[in-house]
């Protein structure tokens, strides 16, 4: 039997690089591995391709606007968790660190092989198809969290909740159907020292019903078991 060859593309790479010569080598390389490869010149077209669908990106640490270890903090800050390889100027290997504490995923010094770069890239792969995905979107009827983004949706609606409003939520959501004890509920939220006064709770429980909750006084989602704590029926 033969099976058609797959036209899919491994993966959507972004190649950030304003020398144009390196560019549109590594973008030749990926294209002719079966990647998929798109370049851009500067730091802020980067941060704007970025939020688009690319499953990695490989930058160039010295751009025209900014530098390539700013465009890595302000993406990971915006949550943006795609692997990440960092190309360094020639000859500086000082930078290595500094990425990688960023959060870069790897670290490439140039010149480099171009073969060097695609074995990365294949291995940054495979650890990633390798490990199991957490979810990225948690849904209990008509709430929704985009966990990556930590954004919350009700009736398709975005909220904007706290960090701790949120950390409320998403552990009712993760234990939907099941009844979260105050204290099992405080400990995820604000750690071990919480001490056992649950009115920061309580205070906090009201204000998400006010944002979630058709009508907070009957709240459908938030449910009060008296004396043990809270939880989210799976069906109305
Ligand atoms: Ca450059």
């Amino acid at each position: 039997m033969v099976m058609a060859e797959s036209t899919e593309p491994l993966a959507r790479i972004l190649v950030v690089e304003d020398e144009l010569d390196t560019a549109e080598v590594i973008c030749d390389l990926l294209t002719n591995a079966g990647y998929e490869a798109t370049s851009v010149e500067s730091g802020e077209e980067a941060l704007q391709y970025i939020s688009r669908n690319y499953d990695l990106v490989v930058l160039d640490i010295k751009l025209p606007d900014m530098s390539g270890l700013e465009v890595l903090r302000r993406a990971r800050s915006e949550s943006y968790d795609q692997p990440m390889i960092i190309l360094s100027g020639y000859g500086t290997g000082s930078d290595r660190v500094v990425a990688l504490e960023d959060g870069a995923d790897d670290y490439l010094s140039k010149p480099f092989s171009p073969e060097e770069l695609v074995a990365r890239i294949r291995a940054i792969r495979r650890r990633i198809e390798w490990s199991p995905r957490p979810p990225t979107r948690l849904v209990v009827r008509q709430l929704e969290l985009d966990i990556a983004r930590r954004i919350a949706f009700v009736r398709g609606q975005r909220v904007n909740l706290t960090p701790i409003e949120y950390a409320i939520l998403a552990q009712l959501m993760r234990n939907a159907g099941h009844v979260v004890t105050h204290e099992e509920l405080s400990r995820s939220v604000w750690g071990e020292n919480f001490g056992s006064d649950y009115r920061i709770l309580r205070v906090n429980i009201s204000r998400l019903r006010q944002k979630i909750e058709e009508k907070d006084r009957e709240p459908t989602y938030i449910i009060t078991v008296p004396n043990v704590g809270y939880y989210i029926p799976l069906a109305r």
